[in-house]
């Protein structure tokens, strides 16, 4: 149990959006920031762990986006560190398709199915977008701004120190640490956030482990998945608006299993790097990565599984996981491979404090459930990769949105003071929020400012204050 008296602000999460919302507070001059994080550890969903000797990333793996006109920051932070990672060519992935049978499809009828499918299903969005009323500038599929903005590459982090070394140099910039180890007071692991007050004087946190943390302002960078369940709730409750664009919001789950073969029995070489497997279950093992040039004579294959197949897989047991991915690869190689004596399965769904992999908005969404994702409800500044409106999904869109976050909330807090200083008299409603404690947010209305606050109405009306509905 921790009590702290006060700080101006607590950041609520240590991923790539908290860390990066806490060094732009920090660079702006707030340091007096406390870092509340529910697991043993900083980088959220990026995450290293060492399996069969070989450091894979359980989540984020690749800085996707590099090559085009803008520089993508996460590239820059990847240089500056010296990160090792290695380009992955998908390019030649529909040369590699094999059927049940173990035949590879010849490459042109491959790469003319595999056009067709993504011809088919570009039509199929089109023709979803075009039987809804949307106005016409609507009605357009996006491409993905990763790709426009900063280039059509992607690189695999292939680094003894992980993906997550990016957070490290991030955080030692402006938090206490020794030897790689974060020593800062600032930073609380294992403080499970479950409850947030947001009043008109400032914001209270209560942790799972009974502690109260006070704060002028809260940086919220948990991911949207987390925000869709019960794990945190909030006093007064967010306002309908806030809870219509986090419900709107997708979730997707995105597992990579790991494999370790005691001998290699697949094609090597870089345009080999990906394969594919048609089966006529949709998703199912379908998309097979080997791990020879990011780790030569490490011997581990990764196959990708997506939503339904995903949690489907979380729900067994690893052995039935192993099982069916063996049955898989004999179907593509013959029955002579060797088993895996190794396997190693993400459980992204079920982790309380992820609930899937990445957000995705929802096709015809006009950018309103970006907008009221991000925008802050009273006290609290809404981050996280879901919030970022261009780069949602992505280490570049967590990374920058927490320097967005941060950018409004050093705003606000000038606001803030400014009107302060300009107050002379007390605000007429005062001793009013005295009389019904700190709950002073509005239901309905939008809140970007605090300035902007209401007095909720329910407060009184259920509170027998006896006040006259025409005060309100
Ligand atoms: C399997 C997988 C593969 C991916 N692949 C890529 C990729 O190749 N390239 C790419 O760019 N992106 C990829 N992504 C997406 C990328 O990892 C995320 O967009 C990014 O890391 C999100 O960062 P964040 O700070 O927004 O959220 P997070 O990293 O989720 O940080 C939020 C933090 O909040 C903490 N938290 C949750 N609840 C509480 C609570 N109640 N109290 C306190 N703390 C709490 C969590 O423990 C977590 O540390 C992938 C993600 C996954 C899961």
């Amino acid at each position: 149990m921790d009590s702290i008296k006060h700080c101006s602000v607590i950041i609520i999460g240590a991923g790539i959006s908290g860390i990066s919302a806490a060094k732009q507070l920090a660079d702006n001059g707030v340091e007096d920031v406390v870092i509340l994080e529910a697991s043993n550890r900083i980088g959220g969903r990026i995450r290293k762990e060492q399996f069969a000797g070989v450091p894979v990333e359980l989540g984020a793996g690749w800085i996707a986006g590099v090559g085009g006109k803008q520089s993508n920051p996460v590239w820059e932070l990847a240089n500056r560190a010296g990160l090792r990672t290695c380009f992955s060519d998908y390019s030649n992935a529909h040369f590699n398709i094999y059927d049940r049978g173990g035949k590879i499809f010849p490459s042109g009828i491959a790469a003319d199915s595999y056009k067709k499918a993504v011809d088919s299903a570009i039509q199929r969005l089109k023709d979803e977008v075009d039987n809804t009323n949307e106005p016409p500038k609507y009605k357009e599929v996006e491409p993905i701004s990763t790709f426009i903005d900063f280039g059509e590459r992607e690189y695999l982090v292939a680094d003894e120190r992980g993906y997550e070394h990016l957070l490290y140099k991030l955080a030692e910039t402006f938090l206490l640490t020794f030897d790689g180890e974060i020593l800062d007071n600032r930073l609380k692991l294992n403080t499970v956030v479950r409850e947030i007050q947001n009043s008109r004087s400032g914001v209270t946190v209560k942790t799972e482990d009974g502690s109260i943390y006070e704060a002028s302002y809260v940086v919220l960078s948990v991911s949207i998945g987390v925000l869709q369940s019960d794990l945190i709730s909030f006093r007064p409750p967010l306002p309908r608006w806030k809870t219509e664009a986090i419900e709107k919001c997708d979730v997707m789950v995105y597992t990579k299993i790991f494999l370790k073969f005691p001998s290699k029995f697949w094609p090597s070489g870089v345009e080999k790097e990906f394969f594919i497997y048609a089966h006529e279950r949709r998703g199912y093992y379908t998309f097979w990565q080997h791990m020879d040039n990011a780790y030569p004579g490490s011997n581990i294959l990764v196959v990708t599984l997506t939503n339904d197949e995903s949690k489907r897989v979380e729900a067994q047991s690893d052995q039935e996981t192993l099982r069916e991915a063996m049955e898989v690869l004999k179907d593509m190689f013959g029955p002579d491979i060797p088993d895996a004596t190794d396997v190693l399965v993400p459980r992204w769904w079920n982790n309380r404090f992820q609930r899937g992999s990445y957000s995705n908005y929802p096709i015809i969404s006009n950018n309103k459930v970006a907008r009221d994702l991000k925008d802050p409800v009273g006290r609290i500044f809404f981050s996280g990769e879901h919030t970022s409106e261009r780069f949602n999904g992505y280490v570049h869109g967590g990374y920058l949105a927490g320097i967005d976050s941060a950018n409004a909330l050093l705003e606000e807090m000038t606001t803030e003071k400014g009107r302060k200083t300009d107050i002379s008299q007390p605000f007429l409603l005062e001793p009013l929020l005295a009389l019904t404690g700190s709950l002073t947010l509005p239901q309905t209305e939008k809140v970007s400012n605090l300035h902007k606050y209401e007095l909720p109405r329910q407060i009184f009306l259920g509170s027998n204050l006896g006040m006259p509905e025409a005060i309100l």
